[in-house]
């Protein structure tokens, strides 16, 4: 008999989830998504895939890989099918420990067979953005190969190809309860009505802590917000924008305007402007950024990059990360027997996607355990530290000054 799965959110992650299980004959798999494919976080990302990056630790090196060729594979296969526009990425090194990231980073892509260079001299780097200011500059690492994705669409080509493959994809149905027989899960009760599974797979992205307590289980999982600005330079810039990287904010091209955002890592979930527990279906589609965000950004373009200051915002919007106290996400098994865990993605849901699927898909019908799931199980959160004063203290990774 095949194993009955039901999957929680037809975002990146749900989607890519359901694409890798439909590669088991074994698997009869059902996604409900309460709006359609990709609406949620994912229409809102920048959906940048740089290899050279700070916004996951090299430590997890192989999952940037395996996404960057699955989602340029993809591309390949059916070009527009994913959006990607391959703009390179300059990442400008103001300190010395993010010098040393970047050419972690540089040998890494070379290593595995793309272009990169370390560059200190600054001539080097104005060929790529004349109007920076590099005054203090230390150097920039450079990706040709690299850029960003369009992560609805890619969601949606994804999603596609699951249906193909014999997924059940039930748009705007929401899931109002999951069912459990014990300690057990049995199906979900959705907004169409009842459906059996053996399994159901939580990748509902910022709403996840809500959905997880309809199941009885308590995530520690926070809201970062991530909030864009999309300006218009008053006079077009003449060169192509490359994915931008700062060590607290970054850009890269919006048609021929700039998408502008404040790192992920550069949050602080002891600061409540930054992080908090909100509700997702509260948030408009565009709008609602805070003073403090402009007032940022205005001060990080001033010292890095003023002609960027001389436009004007066309558009604005807030985007929930959903974020575990180590900026971590959380994969596998719960104490809850069937209720699996995609979640807790944050700022990198778009890069981390088509790992989780896989190796999600691969526990629910082997039992099997990746290293990636292994390093991020949901019990690694059950002893959060604090230090003395109380704030929280677990982001690993770089140090963001
Ligand atoms: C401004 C911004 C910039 C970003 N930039 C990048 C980047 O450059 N690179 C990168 O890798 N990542 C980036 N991210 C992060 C990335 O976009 C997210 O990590 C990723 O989109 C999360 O995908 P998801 O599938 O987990 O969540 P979502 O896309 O939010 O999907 C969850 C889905 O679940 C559905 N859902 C919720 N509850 C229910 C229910 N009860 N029943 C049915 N459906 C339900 C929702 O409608 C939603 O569609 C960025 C995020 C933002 C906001």
């Amino acid at each position: 008999m095949k194993k009955r799965i039901g999957i929680i959110g037809g975002g990146i992650i749900g989607s890519a989830t359901a694409y890798f299980l439909s590669q088991y004959p074994d698997a009869d798999v059902t996604l409900f998504e309460k709006n359609s494919i990709g609406s949620g976080t994912t229409a809102k990302s920048a959906a940048t895939f740089c290899l050279i990056d700070d916004s996951v630790s090299h430590e997890f090196w192989s999952v940037r890989l395996f996404g960057f060729k699955f989602y340029t594979g993809l591309e390949k296969q059916m070009p527009g099918s994913t959006g990607f526009e391959q703009t390179g990425t300059l990442m400008v090194c103001p300190y010395r420990e993010y010098e040393m990231y970047t050419k972690q980073a540089v040998a890494l892509t070379l290593a595995s067979g793309y272009q990169a260079e370390y560059w200190t001299d600054h001539d080097k780097i104005h060929q790529i953005i004349p109007d920076l200011n590099l005054e203090g500059i230390l150097g920039a690492g450079w990706c040709p190969d690299d850029g960003f994705f369009d992560a609805t669409m890619t969601a949606n080509t994804i999603a596609r190809l699951a249906r193909e493959r014999g997924v059940q994809i039930h748009i705007n149905t929401k899931v109002t309860e999951i069912c459990k027989e014990g300690n057990k899960v049995t199906g979900v009760e959705t907004s169409k009505g009842h459906f059996d599974f053996d399994v159901v797979v939580d990748a509902s992205g910022p709403w996840v802590r809500n959905v997880a307590k309809l199941v009885g289980v308590d995530l520690p999982i926070w809201h970062t917000k991530a909030e864009v600005f999309i300006l218009e330079p008053t006079e077009k810039l003449s060169y192509p924008f490359p994915v931008l990287k700062y060590p607290r904010f970054y850009a890269r091209k919006d048609k021929s305007n700039v998408f502008i955002c404040k790192s992920h890592q550069s949050m602080d979930l002891n600061d409540p402007k930054h992080a908090g527990f909100w509700d997702p279906d509260q948030l408009p589609m565009t709008g609602g950024t805070d003073e403090y965000f402009w007032e940022f950004l205005t001060e990080q373009l001033m010292e890095q990059y003023p002609r960027l200051l001389e436009a004007s915002v066309v558009n604005e919007w807030v985007g929930y990360r959903a974020e575990p106290p180590d900026f971590l996400p959380v994969l596998g098994p719960t104490p809850v027997e069937g209720y699996v865990l995609a979640a807790g993605a944050g700022g990198n849901g778009v890069i981390e996607a088509p790992t989780i699927g896989r190796d999600v898909a691969d526990f629910v019908m082997t039992g099997n355990k990746s290293w990636y799931l292994d390093r991020l199980p949901l019990s690694r959160l059950e002893k959060l530290q604090y230090d003395s004063t109380g704030r929280l203290i677990s982001k690993p990774g770089i140090e963001i000054k």
